[in-house]
């Protein structure tokens, strides 16, 4: 055997490890009933959703123009740095969603890095068999470099995941104080993927008007890309289309950077 029972189950307890790690450090103080009455500035995705709070008041191109202690007295200005018993319950569940994602990809790290020392088990039998000069040395250098690449995906996995959530706190706040009536619509970058530019843009490059209540009720989660439908989040994971309110910012005219960028996405597909 190349990697022994023992090893295995030590290599793949580091993976898990990593994962709970990351689990931690993006969920660590999440909302307790002792949450202050202030920004919890030790947790980026409660921060994420009190700027959403903000944008849904001052638009979200005005936040982003904003240095955090500028942020931070809007917010008490307003009187939205305030946590009510709406935020708490909203925050209890975005957590509760955060971190079953979080354990299941976790999980597919630990199956992944297992195949992966299985294959390498079976392989290193059939070189022997074959009476390869291959030496245990080489091939367990092979076995590191593959497990090396692997635990670098997993880490640019944790950053496109922690990246994803930030925009579902930050425009579930945004929703926080609108009425279920208001005009909400998403603006993709001309960049954006074909789904996205066709399901928030008209052909003429108008974004296209849903209400509060309309993009609330749905969720992508686990949905293939052609049942998606705008919602209240990011549309799909690494999704940087922006959240409007329309009774902070004006519903927009037709764009021809849009309506051209549109065509284009769709005509590559
Ligand atoms: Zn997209």
């Amino acid at each position: 055997m190349l990697i022994t029972e023992e090893t295995q189950r030590s290599i793949e307890s580091a993976f898990a490890e990593m994962g709970s790690a990351t689990a931690d450090s993006i969920l660590n103080r999440t909302p307790s009933p002792f949450l202050p009455n202030i920004v919890n500035s030790d947790n980026p995705l409660v921060d994420a959703y009190y700027m959403g709070k903000l944008a849904g008041a001052v638009g979200p191109s005005a936040v982003t123009l904003l240095t955090p202690s500028q942020a931070q007295s809007e917010l008490f200005d307003r009187g939205l740095n305030n946590t009510t018993d709406i935020d708490r319950d909203t925050l209890t569940v975005l957590t509760a969603i955060t971190s079953s994602r979080l354990l299941f990809r976790r999980d597919s790290w630990v199956q992944k890095v297992r195949k992966l020392l299985t294959r390498a088990n079976q392989e290193w039998t059939s070189l022997i068999e074959q009476d390869s000069d291959t030496t245990r040395d080489k091939m367990i250098e092979v076995v590191k470099d593959d497990c090396k690449i692997l635990l670098e995906e997993a880490q640019a996995e944790v950053d496109k995941f922690a990246q994803t959530e930030l925009l579902l706190y930050f425009q579930r706040g945004q929703l926080r104080h609108q009425a279920p009536d208001t005009p909400v619509f998403k603006i993709p970058r001309a960049s954006a993927c074909k789904y996205c530019l066709s399901l928030h843009v008209k052909e003429d490059g108008t974004p296209i008007t849903k209400t509060v209540a309309e993009i609330s009720k749905s969720s992508n989660l686990d949905g293939k890309p052609w049942s998606w439908q705008m919602v209240a989040g990011p549309t799909h994971p690494y999704c940087y289309c922006i959240l409007f309110t329309a009774n902070v910012t004006p519903v927009p005219r037709p764009s021809r950077i849009l309506a051209k960028a549109r065509k284009a996405a769709l005509a590559r597909s």
